[in-house]
């Protein structure tokens, strides 16, 4: 399918690179820097060979959350996102954006959320899980009370909000001996999963309901999931704050992506708990291959309408692509 729209792709910058230096990828190393580098060239030369006619690019994780000093992660959060709104603006017809916040200081990320949508034309927010706040491993999560007015800001602005994985503290005890299991494998999934269940169960969503958060991976697991924890929650429900089930949130509240997940009996199972226009198709570039996300999404066995939803008209109306500023000059086919 060519026209697909992708938006889990990220880039680094020189002082982020060093987050995703992880064992794996050696020695292909020289390859990743090089690709979280490039904002244009080797991007678009990929995009155009696996048929994705626009990109909506975000930092790399952890990045901004994993500094504890508040001035540090605003500094970086609106330099990274002045850099890419310069990318942007070669290729604008190409490319969109998602701001990095601050969310050490919610007063901080509402002025720079606000500032990257109305001043830089960003579609929304990538944030990569809890805040590091104060000191290293002090994980602050979304459903704090803090960030009440930083959700109103997000519903009032109407635009998406991308819940990015990035690993759980290293003090959890499960992943002792097991390093295979931390990062995208597994603990990426597991943590963001949680993530979202917590954003849902505070009852965000009852007092924000136009609010739209964007989870990769095909949810984390969550269609494969979530009808157990709400079966359980409603026989012991322990006072939970929100007034309905987390399916329903899921569905109503929540899209997710491809990202990092090229395999049809999860995306068949995701069809049926949140419906096809709930799906948007993503790579996760440069972390996974753009031929194997396109191969394998372009001949998926599923019906045309629902491969042109996902692939790409979700997108347009989730983000108004197909608005005035008319961001698709790239042919449908
Ligand atoms: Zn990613």
């Amino acid at each position: 399918m060519k026209g697909k729209v992708a938006l889990e792709e990220h880039f680094a910058l020189e002082e982020t690179l060093e987050d995703s230096l992880y064992e794996d990828w050696f020695p292909a190393w020289a390859d990743m820097r090089r690709r979280l580098l490039d904002l244009h060239d080797l991007r678009l030369q990929e995009m155009d060979k696996h048929g994705i006619a626009f990109s909506i690019l975000s930092l790399q994780n952890p990045a901004v959350q994993r500094m504890p000093e508040t001035d540090r992660a605003i500094e970086l959060a609106q330099r990274a996102n002045d850099v890419l709104a310069q990318a942007i603006a070669k290729r604008p017809d190409r490319f969109g954006g998602f701001a990095a916040l601050p969310m050490q200081d919610p007063e901080a990320a509402i002025v720079e959320l606000t500032r990257c949508v109305r001043d830089l034309g960003f579609l929304g927010a990538n944030v990569n899980g809890f805040s590091e706040v104060g000191t290293p491993g002090a994980a602050v999560y979304l459903d704090d009370d803090r960030y009440l007015p930083f959700w109103a800001t997000v519903e009032e602005l109407g635009v998406p909000f991308y819940l990015h994985p990035r690993d759980p503290v290293r003090t959890e005890a499960i992943y002792k001996g097991h390093p295979w299991f931390r990062g995208s494998a597994w603990a990426f999934g597991a943590e963001t999963s949680l993530h979202a269940l917590r954003l849902m169960a505070s009852g965000l969503f009852d007092r924000y309901p136009k609010l739209n958060v964007v989870l990769g991976h095909l949810g984390e697991g969550l269609p494969f999931t979530i009808w157990r924890a709400d079966h359980r929650i409603s026989r012991t429900p322990r006072g939970i704050p929100a007034r309905r089930q987390m399916a329903d949130y899921l569905r109503e509240n929540f899209y997710v992506t491809t990202s990092g997940s090229f395999r049809t009996q999860a995306l068949i199972n995701t069809m049926l708990e949140v419906g096809s226009d709930r799906i948007l198709f993503s790579v996760d570039y440069p972390f996974e291959d753009a031929v194997e996300a396109a191969d394998w999404f372009d001949n998926a066995p599923i019906s045309e309408t629902d491969r042109v939803k996902i692939g790409r008209t979700n997108a347009e109306v989730l983000f108004k692509l197909g608005g005035p500023q008319k961001k698709l000059r790239v042919a449908r086919s």
